[in-house]
């Protein structure tokens, strides 16, 4: 919808009209036997500074209204001229993204798990980089979103699965055994190949289903409860691992951890980070790791940094543990050489 305030008296009025709609948008309409509600995200731009024509208002309302999306919805955003340098700056990505796979510029970095009692690395995670023109390395965070975004996640995640498994399958020659866990994101979760393309990885590597570990939010779940269990129990059915990842932080119903066939918890760093200065993260990782055993799930400590952090999921009963403390994500050869090292010490 498109609202023209063509008799605004000053910008400083836009944001009062804006709640007044937005406050409008969200009054609970029903609907048969329920009430729903709805949200809105806003963008505005001004006449003239903001453009002299219907075409340049509208696209840099636009934009803001991106902005407005971007910062969670049901709120609004003026326009400002770096939005279109933003906008152009994410076009550029998405282009070179597009042709990340073919041009060989992804690469996968390996962080060891550490078993808390028996001091082993028994599993590593897959985590994706990208390298860019100029030879530095970008950050999922910076791209997964834009790869969900296009979808180029699909390409992307079935070229991560196969270079996993590979990897695994190598240094299962070379006398390693790993489990190896691969991230999915909320749209390969919803891809209907996705069992397929597991399988295939499976397959043309030549990796036991058991070494793979495939790590799932709990946002990609719940979105859809019955696709997901059919899903998963299709997934657990070719005989790999399914993980949790940032236990905690998404919107958890605990109903899901008992219908779910699910093998373990990782527990979100933000948890991790504080358990040993106060007490309420310390009680919130003490009750995921009981409730973890009472369902008979692995648990994993994510982000430890520190000795103490170690100690306090050691001494909670916490099964493995990654961090920087350990390990950072490494390179292929600089992982295997490390897993020596600590094998032979
Ligand atoms: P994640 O799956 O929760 O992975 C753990 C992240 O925490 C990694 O960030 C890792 O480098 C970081 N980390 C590990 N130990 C520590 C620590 O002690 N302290 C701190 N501060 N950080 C630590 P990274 O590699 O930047 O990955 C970020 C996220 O991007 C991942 O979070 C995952 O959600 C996503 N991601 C990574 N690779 C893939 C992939 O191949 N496919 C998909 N779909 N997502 C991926
Ligand atoms: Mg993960
Ligand atoms: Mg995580």
């Amino acid at each position: 919808f498109v609202v023209v305030l063509s008799d605004l008296a000053s910008p400083q009025d836009v944001p009062l009209l804006a709640d007044r709609i937005l406050h409008h948008i969200a009054l609970p309409i029903p609907l048969q036997d329920r009430e729903i509600s709805l949200s809105a995200s806003m963008g505005v731009s001004l006449y003239p500074q903001d453009g002299d024509d219907y075409d340049t208002l509208l696209r840099n309302a636009d934009a803001a209204m991106y902005r407005a999306k971007e910062a969670g919805g049901n709120t609004f955003r003026f326009y400002t001229t770096d939005m279109n340098a933003q906008a152009l700056i994410k076009l550029e990505m998405e282009a070179r993204l597009r042709h990340a796979v073919q041009r060989d510029e992804l690469l996968l970095h390996y962080q060891p798990l550490l078993n808390l009692r028996t001091n082993e690395v028994t599993d590593v995670e897959a985590l994706i980089r990208w390298r860019a023109n100029d030879g530095t390395l970008v950050s999922p965070l910076d791209f997964i979103p834009l790869a969900e975004e296009t979808g180029l996640i699909v390409s992307i995640g079935q070229w991560v699965l196969r270079t996993a498994c590979q990897q695994t399958r190598q240094w299962l020659d070379q006398g390693l055994e790993l489990r190896m866990a691969v991230n999915l994101s909320t749209r390969q979760f919803r891809d209907d190949k996705l069992v397929q393309t597991v399988r295939d990885a499976l397959i043309e590597t030549g990796l036991p289903a058991r070494l793979l570990k495939l790590e799932i939010t709990e946002g990609a779940v719940m979105d859809n409860a019955e696709q997901a269990v059919r899903i998963l129990s299709e997934l657990k059915a070719l005989g790999l691992g399914i993980s949790v990842d940032d236990f905690g932080t998404g919107y958890s119903s605990l109903a899901y951890l008992q219908r779910f066939p699910i093998d373990q918890l990782k527990i979100d760093r933000s948890f991790v980070k504080d358990i040993t200065l106060g007490a309420e993260s310390a009680s919130i990782v003490h009750s995921i790791i009981g409730l973890a055993r009472n369902l008979r799930l692995q648990t994993v400590g994510e982000g430890v940094e520190t000795t103490q952090q170690r100690d306090f999921l050691r001494g909670a009963g916490c099964d493995l543990m990654q961090g920087f403390l350990f390990s950072r994500p490494l390179p292929a050869a600089d992982f295997l050489a490390l897993v020596q090292a600590h094998s032979a010490n």
